[in-house]
């Protein structure tokens, strides 16, 4: 159970980013509202330092969890961008190098680009390589052991908001039906 974050999951066929909800409870149906800016500060007071600090410390982190390659830019996509014109600070964790077809450490290296072109901190990326969370339709994935993976960056990283897949992982596919069990 992720207790520290909101979670906030990508309904099957929405592409637009769905809002924010209460602590580890996801999100049935999509909210179309924007996200409000998070703090507005006056342009002479942005001079001050201490409101500087003030303004770094209310932005927000909002992390992406994905199970391959690709997903960020495949359903996500208008969801990161969105974010970005909001001045969030965006994380990406990646459950699996994509490797079902033996391309895992070319896909990381995809992924890194595709992430630095939507505007993410590549540093903000993580990418998971374990034995039991390799990519394929007929591997499944523990969610206890991917809700351990989350919590751990959650907790490093100060998240607030985690987005991820709906229930049917949006595609079916299992590895994405197994991020969404786990970050629950
Ligand atoms: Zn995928």
């Amino acid at each position: 159970m992720i207790g520290i974050a909101k979670i906030t999951t990508i309904f099957a066929g929405i592409l637009t980013f769905l809002g924010i909800i209460g602590p580890a409870s996801i999100m049935a149906s999509p909210i179309p509202a924007a996200i409000p800016n998070p703090i507005s500060i006056p342009q002479q007071a942005q001079q001050d330092e201490s409101l500087l600090v003030a303004r770094e410390t209310l932005t927000k982190r909002r992390k992406i969890v994905i199970s391959h390659p690709d997903d960020e830019c495949m359903f996500f996509g208008p969801t990161l961008l969105s974010l970005q014109n909001r001045k969030n600070q965006i994380h990406v964790l990646c459950l699996s190098i994509g490797n079902e077809s033996g391309l895992g450490e070319l896909r990381k290296k995809e992924l890194e680009r595709s992430c630095f072109t939507l505007g993410i901190d590549v540093g903000n990326v993580n990418i998971i390589d374990h034995p039991l969370l390799q990519d394929g339709l007929n591997n499944n994935w523990d969610p206890s052991l991917i809700s351990d993976k989350i919590n751990d960056y959650v907790t490093t990283h100060r998240i607030d908001t985690i987005i991820t897949f709906d229930e049917k992982g949006v595609s079916s596919h299992p590895n994405h039906v197994a991020a969404f069990k786990g970050a629950r």
